[in-house]
């Protein structure tokens, strides 16, 4: 089951392990027994993968300041190889 955070008008914020098909619903706060409606916060990222972690905050690093490219793609790749099969002339050409 998945934890929620709920804040409880009186005594504030607690975590709560509730199934999710009561996740829409205010929880009964643990101190004072008040109506607690769901707070919605950053999700909890702390049992990623590492490389999926990197990639993730890579992906937030980028969404307001975009990657600025050094050099012109392409520019380092090699030439098309050039046959000289005598049979290569009869293909198609695009
Ligand atoms: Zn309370």
């Amino acid at each position: 089951m998945p934890t929620y955070t709920h804040r409880c008008p009186v005594c504030g914020e607690f975590d709560q392990v509730r199934p999710m098909s009561a996740a829409g619903s205010a929880a009964a706060c643990p101190d004072c027994g008040a109506a607690a409606p769901r707070v919605f916060g950053a999700p909890s990222l702390r049992g990623l993968d590492p490389g999926v972690r990197r990639a993730l905050d890579a992906s937030a690093r980028s969404a307001d300041a975009p990657e600025v490219v050094a050099s012109v793609p392409g520019t380092n790749r090699r030439a098309t190889p050039v046959t000289r099969d005598p049979r290569h002339a009869r293909l198609p050409r695009p």
